[in-house]
């Protein structure tokens, strides 16, 4: 898994499938209901923690289902493996926004929904305007009101599965949409260019003070634990220096949340999904 997540690290999961259309996926689940195999449906990767042994079952990759259109005045709807970047892409196109600060934010829609991603106070269930999932069996539509959602998170049914998404836009000029989007560029460029395989911010900022603070006021800026890494950059970002392992980046969350405990008493939490055999 090391070579489909942001971090580069991970054990080999059993299978890595990637299905072609929607009757691929429903022909896949059914066999693995049938076989009982767990499965794990990843996007980009790049909020993702596969520990060192693996994972036992199916990771299955919706990278197939990148659809993104516009339909009608004021919608575009994209597939649970559209790049962020297409889609914010596909809005702007279309003088549409609302979805500017997704340029930023590496990774598939699915997983950006699934974590509800989002940058300087937007996230992207800001303009969500209906979900299709895959659920207990049969495909399922959920308008924005019937969903669950906030900080960093989407509450979905155990094995529930995004398939696609409908965003409900404003119309704006093209060159407001670039200024937008070249601003949030800009200023992410300054504060996250960390220079090597991360996962955006590894930590949910606590009630009270940003992550990144706690971490910096704990000492632990540039600290190492084998070849995982707090950044000099920013210091809620855990980098890999090249060899680092699953092991290395736990030792040093672990590390991390027993130092600002100690300094801050403050419970962190990764906002980093962990998941596999140790
Ligand atoms: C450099 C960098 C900067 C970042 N900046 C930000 C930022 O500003 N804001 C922010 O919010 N995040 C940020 N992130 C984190 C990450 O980009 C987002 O969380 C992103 O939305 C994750 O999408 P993904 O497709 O990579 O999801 P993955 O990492 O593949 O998966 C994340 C979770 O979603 C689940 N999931 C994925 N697809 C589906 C699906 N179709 N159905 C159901 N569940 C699914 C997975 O099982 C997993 O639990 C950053 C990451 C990096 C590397």
């Amino acid at each position: 898994m090391a070579r489909h997540t942001s971090l580069r690290v991970g054990g080999p999961a059993d299978y890595f499938i990637v299905p072609a259309d929607r009757a691929d996926l429903e022909r896949l689940l059914a066999l693995l209901a049938e076989t009982r195999l767990p499965y794990l449906v990843v996007g980009g990767g790049c909020n993702l923690l596969v520990r060192d042994g693996g994972f036992r079952g199916a990771v299955i990759s919706l990278e197939k289902f990148d659809s993104v259109r516009r339909e009608g005045d004021r919608i575009v709807r994209a597939g649970a493996g559209a790049d962020n970047r297409k889609l914010a892409g596909c809005a702007g196109e279309n003088r549409l926004s609302g979805l500017e600060f997704l340029a930023g934010i590496p990774g598939r829609v699915g997983g950006a929904l699934a974590m509800n991603a989002g940058a300087g106070g937007q996230a992207i269930t800001d303009c969500l305007e209906s979900l299709v999932t895959w659920r207990s069996g049969e495909v399922a539509v959920a308008g924005k009101d019937e969903l669950e959602f906030g900080y960093r998170f989407l509450t979905l049914a155990p094995g529930e599965i995004i398939l696609e998404a409908a965003f409900a836009l404003r119309e704006e000029t093209r060159e407001e949409i670039d200024r937008r989007t070249g601003e949030l560029l800009a200023h992410r460029r300054g504060s996250q260019l960390v220079g090597y395989p991360n996962a955006g911010s590894f930590f949910r900022n606590p009630a009270g003070a940003p992550a990144w603070r706690l971490i910096e006021q704990a000492g632990l800026r540039g600290v190492r634990v084998g070849g995982a890494q707090v950044s000099e950059v920013h210091a809620n970002f855990l980098v890999n220096r090249g060899s680092a392992t699953a092991a290395d980046f736990l030792a040093l969350a672990a590390r991390i949340k027993g130092a600002v405990r100690q300094s801050a008493g403050v419970e962190l939490e990764e906002e980093v999904k962990i998941v596999g055999e140790g």
